[in-house]
């Protein structure tokens, strides 16, 4: 009741503020509105002001998972809850990128773009394929048909998989650019983000896991590993050549298994945080015991998208901060 008095308050106003419009334009020999015309337009006015205010608050409403947005100069990453795969977006400052797409086309449909369109993400300015195995790639058809992409990076020498051709069809059609990247390059996402291409190498492994795409991205004082699904003798062809460089957070390679995260590995990137992302009582029994022994033996706080969802770290660049989706 006390909403309609006020709006009939301000329809009142409205319209004798409209009523002295009116004069003025009499006086100054122009035509003005009838009476009525008069209460319509308030009433569309207020209709326009009560919309953009649910507008600002629908805006404004945390995520799925409770979080606020994400405030300006504030670098999040979140590792999706997407089963046994990997899908991890990055946002700053309205820049957004993928790094995988999740297994399928009935995740990405749940669980990637209903995310992506709640946080507000209407576009994806890069998107990389670390490699192509469909538990990395099986969504990205999907995540293409959803949003507009800027640039899809790969590294795989063969694209013949099923789903890259699928991916190199929507590209051509999109006219989106793909770029196929290696050791040494760097990729533009940023102005303020350096993110360097650790793996592969030229001429790159033959093994499909050994090809992923591995990003370091730094931003002021924080860094981030992204490693794909890379195993034991990529690990340590990186510690042993040089590339690797530490970092705060690390993505956990391939989903936690006992192959990957080997002792030299995980004590060159002497990691604060590490996100396991795999799927509950996935066959694989990832993570395993001793990945998680081994990152714990070194301090660092795991964190898992099979106990805990959705994977938030979010950072200004100086304090990490970790939020789960259900804990
Ligand atoms: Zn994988």
């Amino acid at each position: 009741m006390r909403l309609i008095a006020l709006g009939a308050a301000w329809i009142d106003r409205c319209g004798r503020r409209i009523d002295a419009i009116g004069r003025r334009l009499r006086r100054a020999g122009l035509p003005s509105l009838g009476p009525a015309v008069r209460p319509r337009l308030a009433a569309l006015l207020l209709l326009a002001g009560m919309l953009i205010v649910v507008a600002s608050v629908i805006r404004a409403r945390p995520d799925t998972t409770g979080l606020p947005p994400l405030a300006a100069g504030e670098l999040e990453l979140r590792a999706l809850d997407v089963g046994q795969g990997d899908a991890l977006l990055m946002r700053l400052d309205g820049a957004t990128m993928l790094v995988d797409a999740g297994p399928d086309a009935p995740t990405a449909g749940a669980e990637i773009v209903p995310q992506l369109r709640r946080l507000g993400v209407d576009r994806l300015d890069v998107l990389v394929l670390t490699h192509a195995d469909g538990d990395h790639i099986g969504g990205a058809p999907t995540v293409m048909r959803e949003f507009a992409v800027g640039i899809v990076i790969h590294a795989d020498h063969d694209l013949s998989h099923p789903v890259m051709r699928e991916v190199m069809d929507l590209a051509r059609d999109a006219g989106v650019a793909v770029r196929q990247i290696r050791r040494g390059e760097a990729l533009a996402w940023h102005p303020q983000v350096d993110l360097s291409v650790l793996n592969p190498p030229e001429p790159g492994p033959d093994d499909d896991n050994d090809r992923s795409v591995v990003l370091h991205l730094a931003y002021r004082m924080s860094t981030i590993l992204l490693t794909g699904d890379i195993e034991s003798s990529v690990e340590r062809e990186l510690v042993e050549s040089g590339v690797l460089r530490p970092a705060d957070v690390l993505k956990v390679p391939h989903h936690g298994s006992n192959s990957s995260s080997t002792a030299d590995f995980l004590d060159a990137v002497e990691p604060q945080i590490a996100v396991v992302s795999a799927g509950r009582y996935n066959a694989f029994d990832h993570p395993r015991d001793g990945t998680l022994r081994r990152l714990r033996a070194r301090d660092a706080a795991v964190f898992r998208t099979d106990l805990a969802g959705s994977v938030m770290i979010r950072t200004d660049g100086r304090v990490i901060r970790v939020f789960l989706e259900r804990s």
